[in-house]
């Protein structure tokens, strides 16, 4: 499946909020969202105008859509999948997200951003409970034991990323050993684990249209 290869930056200020997409960057001044607080594009300065109903709701799909760089059709699938699992459908579908192995791998602070550990994901260098696995969609489980193994070169580029993501303070459900490059998940994520303002809400309504 093909990836989104565009300026990451104008996808925040089409949402209009951080989408923390592009690592340490995101927390300096150089945020293109601190400089230029306006959508992209020609009539990005233009008065915003109120959106209805479907805009709301597209719009909050769109951005979750972004937070995890995923294409239309890998987000309905996850859709389609917690709409027929057990609880809450959003609940569920943002469950599922963060569920991810890149996501994780983001989490635990090996990486400054979720595309960046999707790389570390797909170069091999994730062991997933002694087992390596480069598919950064790989959905982990409660107890899963998540280590960073070194090729030949990796170690400086992964201790620089925990350096880099000192700002940010690994989730509750994962138990990090940044020194050793190891992480365990203590148990499933839950709707308040969820750490970025989103009403999933309007994303159920939409696809339920
Ligand atoms: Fe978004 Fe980060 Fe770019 Fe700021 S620097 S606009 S938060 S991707």
């Amino acid at each position: 499946m093909g990836r989104y290869v565009g300026s990451v930056c104008r996808l925040c200020r089409r949402e209009g909020e951080k989408l923390f997409l592009k690592g340490e960057r995101c927390y300096t001044h150089r945020c293109a969202i601190e400089r230029r607080a306006y959508a992209p594009g020609q009539h990005g300065q233009n008065k915003r105008m109120k959106l209805s109903n479907f805009g709301l709701q597209l719009r909050e799909k769109q951005k979750v859509k972004r937070i995890y760089g995923l294409y239309e059709k890998q987000f309905r699938n996850y859709f389609n999948k917690a709409a027929s699992s057990k609880g809450v459908t959003g609940h569920v579908l943002l469950q599922f997200l963060e569920r991810r192995l890149d996501n994780v791998i983001y989490q635990c602070g090996f990486a400054t951003s979720r595309r960046e550990a999707r790389q570390i994901v797909g170069h091999g260098y994730v062991y997933l409970n002694d087992h390596v696995v480069n598919i950064p969609s790989c959905q982990i489980k409660e107890n899963d034991e998540i280590s960073i193994r070194f090729k030949k070169k990796g170690e400086k580029a992964v201790s620089d990323n925990i350096e880099g993501s000192k700002n940010r303070t690994a989730p509750a459900w994962l138990t990090v050993d940044a020194p050793h490059f190891k992480a365990k998940v203590n148990r499933l994520p839950s709707r308040e684990d969820i750490g970025y303002p989103v009403n999933e809400q309007l994303i159920v309504e939409l696809y339920s249209m």
